[in-house]
């Protein structure tokens, strides 16, 4: 077993106790174990310290050495300058702050110190304005030995809690608990890839011997990290497919019905793939199916035959939508598509007042609600489903594994699911991103979509800009104004989209406007969306709120504001926004782009439209690592591994999780149950693998 001591409250530490316990939780670490896999954010090399009188000027530098001064000086009357001189063998130097007295309290004369920054000098002198610092022996019993002389770890930290503090920690549950560590990794997987060993890599990411043996020891973690939840898929498949899946109709009186009476005819790559998602739910094998298609091709209505074929199997459908105003959305146009059916259709969100929603929970318990469409609400412990048989999720980038499986695990039968994402991206990541999906395309766009017209514009050109806008309303044509959200200043980007509401108001006073963003009460957004609907306002002014998924055929112009501000992934999403019905339709992207990559971006924009095409951009000029965005919250359950920079290891993993399954499942009970005790150990609940052994 992992043994009982590595699962021990963290507080039994030496050095660690109530009070740095609690402070060590809020960094998740609650177990020994915890501890041994908190891994640093980054490492500075201290091996060879450089002294003094080596120092280069102008160059960034560390530098270690013994306080002998301390003092705050009053320059003028408003300017404090605090210097902290420290000296070695061979000369002295300077840490320099201004205005900030306090730190002279910090550096005690004696103290052994490090300063890290950019030498200058003045007058002669050695100094680093406001270096970063390490005390190296405030404390009594400092171990010294993990903080100099060697490559160091830099750990992300919590207020109060100190990188010694944390180091030693970490040494002291090394030196005490690591040989307990069990390496679970089947041993002919070790062999054959060559993989360092888990103490050692362990051991080496926190405290290497050198860069060489970092990297191998980073290269065993990442290779775990995707192997187990890859192992995870495949097992979890595996004993689904011994599993009946729930076998769908697809030629029941709903879905006759529903068919009849679409408000337009599918168009052949719909229909393909309509097709693909019927042979699945009719296999007897539950479905897990990804439908990739660019904005505004269409993916809702084909979910929703799949949700009507639900119904006429006797069993609920659910649509889970990353934002409410998305929900909200599908929920108003689903119920107008099934208008005069006996389907019924129930929305459920964090926000919704009690009895409502209680009312809808209630529904959805009870079987008399056939379609469930809510945000994560759905996946709450207070949602219980009379019969789920098929969930859809849509925008699943958004979500991450878990939250999808938490979904499907809320049937009581081995539910089908069927993701949409209008972000292609390659198969190989999709597969751990999504699981193991089979996938569809929509490669088409419904008739008659006009190409949009891009334009970009300098943030100078408000009299061209604006006089296209007001020709456009005098057509009786509506625009989106959008207004960035960057996320470190929400509150400033709100208070932008509040003031350009006012001046816009002010400057298209024939025309009506109106606001949308998130912070707004719900009931006030969804009025200010639905008079935009129903071209009761003419302007809408938005932040990014309005970037996923809707869908207003009516308007025809978009505006965005600080365009050179967005990712190409997100600019694409806003203007699918307009050309979706069948006027000319408008893309103004307003910015100054200063980087070559910005203008970049701007150019894409106004050459294609062809969303495959921006996302292969996108990933070129951004980078794998933010290619999806910080919202990727799929991403977060690996600590150490990136799923595009590690695409090698990646597909190694895959490759090594196949061969174990393929090898033990009808063969190795032994290492089989060893295997899916891991697994649960390692996701918790989420993986349902009740089926396996
Ligand atoms: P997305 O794939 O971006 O989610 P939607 O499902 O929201 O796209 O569809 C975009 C718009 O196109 C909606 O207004 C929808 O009613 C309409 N639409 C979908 N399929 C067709 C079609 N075959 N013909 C005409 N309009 C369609
Ligand atoms: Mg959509």
């Amino acid at each position: 077993m992992t043994g009982g001591s590595l699962d021990q409250p963290v507080q039994y530490i030496k050095g660690v106790g109530p009070e740095r316990a609690q402070l060590l939780e809020k960094l998740g670490i609650m177990t020994v174990k915890d501890l041994l896999y908190y891994l640093p954010r980054d490492w500075v090399d201290r091996s060879n310290l450089t002294p003094i009188i080596k120092l280069n000027p102008g160059t960034l530098e560390t530098v270690q050495g013994v306080v002998i001064a301390a003092e705050t000086r009053q320059v003028r009357p408003r300017l404090k300058i605090t210097k902290v001189t420290i000296k070695d063998a061979t000369g002295f130097i300077s840490g320099v702050w201004y205005n900030q007295p306090y730190i002279e309290k910090i550096f005690k004369r004696g103290y052994e110190v490090i300063f890290h920054g950019k030498v200058d000098t003045y007058r002669n002198y050695l100094q680093i304005g406001s270096p970063e610092y390490e005390i190296m022996d405030d404390e009594p019993g400092e171990n010294t030995s993990v903080n100099v002389n060697r490559i160091v770890p830099i750990y992300p930290l919590t207020d109060r809690l100190y990188q010694k503090q944390i180091r030693r920690i970490i040494k002291f549950a090394l030196d005490n608990y690591l040989p307990e560590l069990k390496d679970d990794m089947p041993e002919e997987v070790i062999k054959q890839y060559s993989l360092a060993g888990l103490k050692a890599s362990i051991s080496s990411l926190h405290f290497p011997e050198d860069f060489d043996s970092l990297e191998k020891s980073k290269r065993r973690l990442i290779f775990d990290e995707f192997f187990y939840l890859q192992l995870a898929f495949l097992l979890q498949r595996y004993g689904i497919k011994k599993e009946k899946g729930i076998i769908f109709s697809a030629s029941g009186a709903a879905y006759g019905s529903f068919m009849k009476n679409l408000p337009f005819s599918l168009t052949n790559a719909q229909k393909k793939v309509l097709n693909e998602i019927s042979s699945d739910l009719t296999s007897g094998t539950p479905m897990n199916r990804l439908i990739q298609g660019d904005v505004g091709s269409g993916k809702t209505i084909v979910a929703l035959a799949a949700c009507v074929m639900a119904k006429d199997s006797g069993c609920q459908a659910a649509i889970m939508a990353p934002t409410e105003i998305l929900a909200q959305q599908h929920f108003k146009n689903i119920q107008n598509l099934l208008k005069g059916m006996d389907i019924s259709c129930a929305l459920l969100s964090g926000t919704m007042a009690r009895a409502k929603k209680a009312k809808a929970l209630e529904g959805i318990k009870d079987g008399s609600t056939d379609i469930a469409i809510g945000t994560h609400a759905l996946i709450q412990d207070d949602v219980e489903f009379s019969d789920l048989g098929l969930c859809v999720i849509d925008e699943q980038h958004r979500f991450g594994v878990l939250q999808r499986l938490a979904l499907v695990k809320k049937g009581k039968r081995p539910a089908h699911s069927l993701i949409m994402t209008a972000t292609p991206i390659p198969r190989t990541i999709s597969m751990t991103v999504y699981g193991d999906t089979d996938v569809s395309t929509i490669d088409e766009l419904p008739p008659g979509r006009k190409p949009i017209k891009t334009h970009v514009f300098e943030s100078g050109d408000t009299n061209r800009i604006y006089s296209f806008l007001e020709e456009r309303l005098r057509q009786g044509e509506q625009v989106y104004a959008v207004y960035p959200l960057v996320a470190e200043s929400e509150k400033l980007d709100l208070k932008s989209a509040i003031e350009m509401e006012k001046h816009l108001a002010a400057r298209f006073k024939e025309f009506r406007t109106s606001i949308i963003h998130g912070r707004m009460k719900k009931d006030e957004r969804d009025a200010a969306m639905e008079s935009f609907r129903k071209k009761e306002t003419d302007i809408l002014v938005a932040t990014t709120v309005i970037e996923v998924g809707i869908d207003v055929p009516d308007a025809s112009v978009i505006m965005i504001e600080h365009a050179d501000r967005f990712g190409l992934s997100q600019l694409h999403q806003l203007r699918g926004r307009v050309g979706r019905g069948e006027k000319q339709s408008y893309c103004i992207l307003v910015g100054d782009p200063h980087t070559e990559d910005s203008i970049k971006r701007l150019e894409i924009m106004e050459q294609t439209q062809d969303g495959f095409k921006i996302s292969e951009a996108d990933l070129e000029i951004r980078g794998p690592g933010e290619f999806l965005g910080t919202r990727q919250h799929g991403l977060s359950e690996f600590k150490i591994a990136n799923i595009f920079r590690d695409r090698a290891e990646l597909s190694a993993a895959r490759k090594a999780a196949e061969n174990i399954v393929s090898g033990i499942c009808d063969a190795d009970h032994i290492e089989k149950e060893r295997l899916v005790r891991i697994i649960k150990q390692r996701y918790g609940a989420n993986f349902d693998l009740i089926n396996i052994g």
